[in-house]
């Protein structure tokens, strides 16, 4: 049996390594360039960053956050992005442990294959939600390429975890009576199959992107005939639809909620100290990215304590 700590040492090397990565996404996507062309260089003096001073956090350490050749400093962010990155890839590799290690003798392959996935569209999750939350608070913008690219990405999994469904795993029957869901190893002799297993998990995931997308949209539109301006822009919608793609449409809603607390907090505190007026413009996504952050974490138990509240 691997023990745990592998997993985790793997998982924060390989958030580390994508960190680093995503730092190039961060700086460049924005501007609208290219992520894998030319090479870093420094955003000072035009030098081409060497190898051995692009080591994830080691290197920002080593030359305490400046540049080699022209002493400019480097933001804080790099380091933290990655550190971030790798903690993320840490607790989801932990997740994966247990499910390998524990879960696994009532599992059947299919299933934990479909349960490594799902736990890896997480560690994703985290990819793009750190990247969007820093590009939103630097530059107002949530690029394309993470938004509507992950929605398609999550897609993509999802279609894959629903060929990995037995026959009628997970299937929606509708009997005259009531609609009942088959546990696996039930008959299914019981009722008319209503819907298949991949075709609940796709509908799920489709109505999750779509009930998300319309509920943002309708807060935008009250918020602009109350207030006569524009509130947030299109690329919150499209960040929300993200999150409900990758999470769920009640998970979404858990984001949007945590992130409208945190970003009306921040607001307010900006307000008390003179440093914002009634229209200031406040990063929103990047509050909606930590809410995300939180639900795919804490979703599930939240969730559950609001429900043995009501
Ligand atoms: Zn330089």
């Amino acid at each position: 049996m691997t023990p745990l700590i592998v997993y985790e040492a793997v998982g924060f090397l390989l958030g580390l390594i994508l960190g680093s990565f995503l730092n190039v996404c961060i700086a460049r996507l924005p501007r609208g360039e290219s992520v894998v062309h030319p090479r870093s260089r420094c955003p000072n003096c035009g030098a081409a960053i060497r190898w051995y001073d692009n080591i994830p956090v080691v290197s920002w350490l080593l030359l305490r956050g400046r540049c080699r050749d022209c002493k400019f400093a480097i933001a804080a962010h790099y380091p933290l992005v990655e550190i971030g990155l790798g903690l993320w890839f840490m607790t989801q590799a932990a997740e994966i442990y247990s499910l390998v290690h524990f879960t696994h003798a009532g599992l059947s392959t299919s299933d934990l294959v479909s349960g490594v996935i799902a736990q890896s569209s997480i560690a994703i999750l985290g990819f793009l939600l750190i990247g969007l939350m820093v590009m939103d608070w630097q530059t107002q913008l949530l690029p394309d390429a993470f938004t509507f690219g992950g929605i398609a990405l999550s897609f993509l999994l999802v279609s894959v975890r629903s060929f990995l469904l037995a026959p009628d795993e997970d299937e929606v029957l509708l009997s005259s009576h009531h609609i009942q869901l088959s546990s696996p190893g039930s008959s299914s002799a019981q009722g008319n199959v209503f819907l298949t297993g991949p075709e609940r998990l796709l509908s799920d995931w489709m109505f999750s992107v779509f009930c998300a997308v319309m509920i943002l949209l309708l807060v935008r539109w009250i918020y602009r005939s109350l207030r006569h301006r524009e509130g947030m822009g299109l690329g919150d919608v499209k960040l929300l639809a993200l999150i409900a793609a990758f999470l769920g449409f009640w998970p979404a809603m858990l984001s949007l909620f945590i992130g409208a607390l945190a970003a009306s907090a921040y607001g307010l505190i900006l307000l008390s100290r003179g440093k914002a007026g009634a229209t200031s413009k406040l990063a929103f996504g990047s509050f909606l990215c930590a809410g995300g952050l939180i639900a795919a974490l804490y979703g599930e138990k939240l969730i559950n304590l609001y429900k043995t509240l009501l």
